[in-house]
């Protein structure tokens, strides 16, 4: 046998790197694999929902604003690599309880918990994100969290904690520090511009390349009064892509 033919791990996690490619946020791309019995059952990589533009034409909020990483996921409309995988087994009909997951990046709060109700049994992932909550969901749900390393090609388990410890964490910093609190949001129907009127001459200066201080530990990319914001946030975009594409040839 050839020796340089691939694991069956090396080969899913090649896998979901070539899905990856296809993702379409400039802020970051996922790639997933799901997996049973050595054979693929669905992939996804990380996009806006059907009928929205490609955040790579568009543009990121998250980008845009500089929001530090694991914090405000949600203000970016796209679905996660993970989800995308778990929705084509929904929409064909096709069952992954009892499989494993591949992905480029370990899963957050949000797709950990449809990881564990899927029943899957195994996560195997490259990068590391920031989010203990993801990890004390999957720990706790009895998923277990592997770690691959490139070089060696190989995957370790992970020691999880327990969401009881993450949550305790949680308590601890937020007696320390609370996250300054929402302002009051919109119900639906009502437009989100009348309830945060900006107050005349309070607006920060908005350059196409400036930031404003520091906000919240970080410093925000204003770009709201830019009369050409459009524009700068899709060469915002475009940058990103160019830089990701120049990192990935090894510049
Ligand atoms: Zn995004
Ligand atoms: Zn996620």
């Amino acid at each position: 046998m050839a020796a340089d033919r691939p694991t069956v791990e090396q080969y899913f996690m090649d896998m979901t790197h070539l899905v990856k490619a296809r993702g379409t946020c400039p802020r970051r791309q996922v790639g997933a694999v799901i997996v049973k019995d050595k054979r693929v059952l669905t992939t996804g990589y990380n996009g806006a929902p059907r009928n929205f533009p490609h955040p790579l034409d568009v543009g990121c909020l998250r980008d845009e604003l500089n929001v530090p990483r694991g914090m405000a996921a949600d203000i970016c409309p796209c679905l996660h690599a993970e989800q995308n995988a778990i929705i084509q087994a929904a929409t064909t009909g096709v069952s992954i309880e009892g499989g494993d997951l591949y992905c480029t990046t370990q899963p957050c709060t949000q797709c950990s918990r449809m990881v564990a109700n899927c029943g899957i049994k195994r996560v195997v992932f490259e990068e590391s994100y920031p989010d203990p909550l993801a990890v004390g969901i999957l720990t706790t749900a009895g998923v277990e969290l592997w770690k691959w390393d490139g070089k060696s090609k190989a995957a370790t388990k992970v020691k999880g904690n327990t969401f009881e410890q993450a949550q305790d964490e949680l308590r601890r910093q937020w007696r320390e520090a609370p996250p300054s609190l929402t302002p009051k949001l919109p119900m639906a129907g009502e437009n989100p511009l009348a309830l945060t009127p900006r107050p005349a001459g309070a607006s920060r200066e908005a350059t196409p390349t400036g930031s404003s201080p520091a906000s919240g530990g970080y410093a925000v990319r204003d770009l709201s009064s830019a009369p050409d914001r459009a524009e700068v946030i899709r060469r915002l975009a475009q940058e990103k892509a160019e830089k990701k594409r120049r990192e990935r040839e090894g510049r």
